[in-house]
């Protein structure tokens, strides 16, 4: 695959699709406030290589979902002048890609210097299932640029025209945040040193099936926590009151764990469970043990006796995957089995990766040192899609002639 060494970038204009799409949050004032800059953060190595080679950089990228209308809270203005903090260098805004004086503006642009162009799902055609709606707007963004630069890792699962169909119009390349996210995911689904351990959690099994699926022909041991562990100990014939349950998947997880069985994978499930009546910790919280989940409760974190057993089979691993919260970290009376066993990652020798958007924001949200896991990808449904095997089109058209 082509980096960003093998184009010639010098004085030429680089159209770069990175992802931006941080977490926004209103003020007093009505100003939108970025809440967490971790993905502008993850851009910056490829935009500094790209001023050192002299380039002259165009960013494309999106926030949030506006379904091709143009909508203020869903400007990219904030991210614009906040990247430009953390380059140290101010950003020139587009405000709309199709005024006239765009190509004028690209075209008069100085080698190191930076325009950002507004939010590309503004553009119907970005997300269009057409192709030859997409392929309306990337030829109108390839006007703009000498060459192409995909880093946003976040948006390589995407058929979309700023990441795919403008790939096949310019000599294209991947950044340095693409390369190092596909060399750790590489190394994890192709070359994993052993014992390798995942640990999965969040919310939906459903979610989570097809990584299982995949990743049981590759790994030791699976850790299982989180909403999805109900539908397992259901699975396996085991009451679990309130908690979320996924009744029409209990049959694949059957499934899953005679597969389990067959190849010598162990699954580890949670033995005791914090529990309480309300998701927003108002409820008493007490804790019992797996089999014993009273009716009228549910099951909100795993409990402490699991986390340190969770915790010892990731001390004994040499890969770890982790992908899912292991409770309702967000309330502070169900962060602690999330917090134990991030702990325990972070203090591993073992070569760490860690998928999935909540998971990420887990670790910062509980004050964990980021710089001790080996990888905390940025994309949560790219990293899911990688998980599971699954072909992304926005890395595939890298290798196209
Ligand atoms: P990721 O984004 O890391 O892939 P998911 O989106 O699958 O993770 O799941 C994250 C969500 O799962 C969090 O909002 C968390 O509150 C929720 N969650 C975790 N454990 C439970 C549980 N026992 N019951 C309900 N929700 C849970
Ligand atoms: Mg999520």
């Amino acid at each position: 695959m082509k980096t960003i060494d093998d184009l010639e970038l010098n004085n030429q204009r680089v159209l770069l699709r990175a992802d931006l799409n941080a977490p926004m949050k209103q003020d007093a004032n009505g100003q939108m406030q970025i809440t967490d800059d971790g993905r502008l953060r993850a851009s910056v190595t490829t935009i500094n290589d790209l001023r050192k080679k002299n380039a002259k950089i165009i960013i494309l990228a999106h926030l949030g979902r506006p379904k091709g209308e143009r909508k203020p809270e869903l400007s990219l203005k904030p991210i614009a002048k906040r990247l430009g903090e953390l380059v140290g260098v101010s950003i020139k805004f587009i405000d709309d890609l199709n005024d006239a004086s765009t190509l004028e503006t690209v075209n008069s642009m100085q080698s190191g210097e930076i325009v950002m162009i507004e939010n590309i799902r503004f553009e119907k055609d970005e997300t269009s299932k057409d192709q030859t709606e997409r392929q309306r707007l990337a030829q109108k963004l390839a006007k703009l640029g000498d060459a192409f630069v995909i880093d946003g890792f976040g948006v390589v699962h995407r058929e979309q025209a700023s990441v795919t169909d403008i790939a096949r119009l310019l000599p294209k390349a991947s950044g340095r945040l693409v390369q190092a996210e596909q060399k750790a995911f590489d190394r994890v689904l192709n070359n994993p040193d052993r014992p390798y351990v995942v640990v999965l959690g969040g919310s939906k099994v459903s979610d989570k099936l097809g990584v299982i699926n995949n990743l049981i022909t590759k790994v030791n041991k699976i850790l299982i926590g989180g909403g999805m562990a109900f539908t397992f100990l259901k699975a396996q014939g085991y009451e679990v009151g309130d908690s979320l349950l996924e009744v029409d998947r209990i049959e694949e997880v059957k499934q899953l764990l005679l597969t389990a069985k067959e190849k010598n994978v162990e699954i580890v499930l949670p033995i005791d469970i914090v529990i309480s009546a309300s998701l927003d910790g108002t409820s008493s919280v007490s804790e019992v043990d797996f089999d014993k989940i009273p009716v009228g409760q549910k099951g909100l974190d795993i409990g402490s006796k699991t986390a340190e057993l969770f915790a010892d089979k990731i001390r004994d691993a040499k890969t770890v995957v982790w992908n899912g919260p292991l409770g309702v970290f967000e309330v502070n009376a169900f962060a602690k089995g999330t917090k134990t066993v991030a702990q325990a990652l972070a203090n591993s020798a073992a070569y760490s990766v860690v998928g999935g958007g909540d998971s990420a924001a887990a670790i910062r949200l509980l004050g964990l040192d980021e710089s001790k896991f080996d990888h905390i990808s940025t994309g949560g449904g790219a990293s899911l899609e990688l998980l599971e095997g699954k072909f992304l089109p926005g890395l595939a058209v890298l290798e196209e002639a």
